[in-house]
């Protein structure tokens, strides 16, 4: 029977402050079938569509978005914190609860004729989404779905996708 992704995402308490509840990804990770049915999950969504490049945030967009890419076999573009890539950098700049962050692209990533998906474990205010989103744009490729692996329904980053007209989609809601 085919393994459902959502049995394998741990709440955790009080994490990293208290009153947050951390959706938990490594149990899935760690578990073969749970790690194939997601990854095949977007495999099958994604093929077929003309996507040449997998976009992934720092860190955890790192690992379904490389996976993905390698089953898709199309190359992986990964968005990292400020000051780690080393050529010439696009920037985004985003707010956070208190301050705000930045996400950088290699400014040689992508070209107009790329068409993209941008993949994250998961979407809560839509701000790391949104960055990435814009870098996206800033780089001229198409952007053909933001994915994520898990969405916190009671966050706005649902609304804030959608009043943008960006398209999204999930694997699981909590
Ligand atoms: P947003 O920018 O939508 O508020 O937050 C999404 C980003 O924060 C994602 O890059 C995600 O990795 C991280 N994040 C926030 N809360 C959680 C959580 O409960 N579990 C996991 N796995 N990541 C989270």
């Amino acid at each position: 029977m085919k393994v459902n992704p959502a049995d394998f995402i741990r709440a955790i308490p009080d994490f990293p402050k208290p009153g947050i509840i951390f959706r938990d990804i490594t149990p899935l990770l760690s578990n073969a079938e749970a790690l194939r049915a997601t990854i095949g999950h977007f495999v099958d969504r994604y093929q077929d569509q003309g996507i040449t490049q997998v976009v992934g945030m720092e860190a955890r967009g790192f690992i379904f978005g490389t996976a993905l890419a390698h089953a898709l076999g199309v190359g992986f573009v990964p968005l990292r914190k400020p000051g780690k890539l080393p050529g010439a950098t696009l920037k985004q700049s985003y707010a956070l609860e208190y301050g705000e962050d930045t996400l950088e692209m290699h400014s040689d990533a992508l070209t107009a004729a790329d068409k993209v998906v941008i993949i994250d474990d998961l979407l809560a205010t839509g701000g790391t989404a949104l960055a990435a989103v814009q870098l996206v744009e800033k780089s001229a490729a198409q952007l053909h779905e933001c994915a994520f692996v898990i969405t916190l329904q009671a966050l706005p980053g649902v609304k804030r996708l959608d009043e943008a007209g960006i398209p999204h989609y999930t694997l699981c809601e909590f």
